[in-house]
């Protein structure tokens, strides 16, 4: 074969939608926080410790004999369908207004590509989950933030928000939010759901971390309060994505969005063309598991992340500088802490490693900047001694760029 006389430059092929994509600042640094001597802070990762991979091995076992060849076959896009009555049965919705997704980060794709033509304002709080950023980014999108405190977003500034701009959807997650451990108040759920009601605003409501809270009282979903609202699943402008990554495992990709039909019509079809449909021994295998093995879960890993979160803001207490402010979290993975101004945790994150120790800088989690002077810590994936030896380093290094 003769070479040809002009070079490919196989760059030149990528699309302008993929020309928008950047690489997560998180899957950047999780490479080098995975060097064994450093404690890591930074990954949203499940204690893999309590993984049930016993109580796994069995329902894999017991799906295979019971179902055979019908496990390893293709399936519908919808998803299985005892799964999806389970999870109907939860929400007190019907199972047509349930699509399985593999991971609710392709839900969040999936919802991009549905919901959202080019220049469609999307609100999101300041800070939000990175990865849904990254979900919603192609279908390029204005983002809004909306400002948040301890009790979540905002519900003033947001109908102020809702008087200027002509949004399209707004993109929570109201319990122990990814990045900052908050919750949004019962109060300001029914504002919100009203709120964007009013104005014609669908809401993604994300909620992986829900079941595991470990302190304060649950407040309703927005999904709940929608339903309430319309009193039909098929009018509610609430969409609710939720996954069993953090309740029981993440690697088997199993997760769900709940809809109105019309929007899960356009689901299916979005999700044929991305992968057909999520693995189906994995969902028989989850639909074996959510009746017994859930729950225990639910509260072994509650507990483990309650006393871990504990641990975490003992130690910020013992060896932080006091200028530096933190979120109590009552449920999930994460805390959030908020340096003076003059500090940048992008560059202070190099030294940190110095230390053996990790966290994620928090400016990659605000949609248009800021932030600079924060970070996240996740205490989910860390054994209270280690906690203790990271939390002690990350402490010196603070008191020292702080003078304190
Ligand atoms: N949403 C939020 C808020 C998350 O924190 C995560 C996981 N880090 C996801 C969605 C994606 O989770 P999964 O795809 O494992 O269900």
């Amino acid at each position: 074969m003769s070479r040809p006389s002009v070079a490919f430059d196989p760059a030149s092929a990528l699309s302008r939608r993929a020309r928008t994509m950047n690489a997560s600042a998180i899957r950047e640094i999780l490479k080098i926080t995975q060097r064994p001597d450093v404690i890591s802070f930074a990954g949203g990762l499940p204690a893999p410790e309590l993984f049930p991979i016993e109580e796994v091995r069995a329902a894999t076992n017991a799906v295979l004999d019971r179902a055979g060849a019908a496990a390893l076959q293709y399936s519908t896009t919808e998803g299985h369908s005892p799964l999806r009555e389970w999870i109907g049965a939860q929400a007190g919705i019907p199972a047509a207004n349930v699509q399985i997704v593999t991971g609710s980060q392709q839900g969040l794709d999936l919802l991009g590509k549905v919901l959202l033509d080019e220049g469609d304002v999307v609100l999101v709080e300041a800070p939000t989950y990175l990865g849904a950023l990254q979900s919603f980014q192609p279908y390029l999108p204005r983002y809004v933030q909306l400002p948040t405190d301890e009790g979540g977003i905002d519900v003033d500034a947001l109908e102020e928000v809702l008087k200027r701009e002509r949004a399209k959807l707004l993109y929570a997650i109201p319990n122990f939010q990814n990045p900052t451990g908050r919750t949004l108040s019962a109060e300001r759920r029914q504002r919100l759901v009203e709120l964007t009601a009013q104005y014609g605003v669908l809401v993604i409501e994300d909620d992986p971390y829900g079941q595991l809270r470990f302190s304060g009282e649950p407040a309703p979903s927005l999904y709940e309060l929608g339903l309430r609202l319309h009193g039909d699943p098929d009018r509610n402008h609430v969409v609710y994505s939720s996954s069993f990554s953090k309740t029981l495992a993440p690697g088997l990709r199993d997760a769900w969005v709940q809809a109105a039909a019309p929007i899960i019509a356009k689901l299916i079809q979005a999700k044929q063309g991305s992968d057909l449909h999520t693995p189906t021994l994995n969902q028989m295998i989850m639909a074996e598991l959510v009746h017994d093995v859930l729950p225990r879960q639910i509260e072994r890993v509650r507990q483990a992340y309650g006393e871990r979160a504990q641990h975490m803001l003992r130690a910020i207490r013992a060896h932080f500088p006091a200028e530096v402010e933190h979120t109590t979290p009552e449920g999930g993975m994460f805390l959030w802490l908020t340096l003076p101004a003059r500090v940048n945790t992008g560059p202070l994150l190099p030294r940190a490693v110095e230390r053996k120790v990790a966290y994620v800088p928090g400016s990659p989690f605000y949609a248009l900047g800021g932030g600079e002077n924060t970070m996240r810590l996740s205490y989910s994936n860390a054994t209270p001694e280690q906690i203790d030896t990271g939390m002690r380093a990350l402490g010196g290094l603070l008191r020292e760029e702080l003078g304190a």
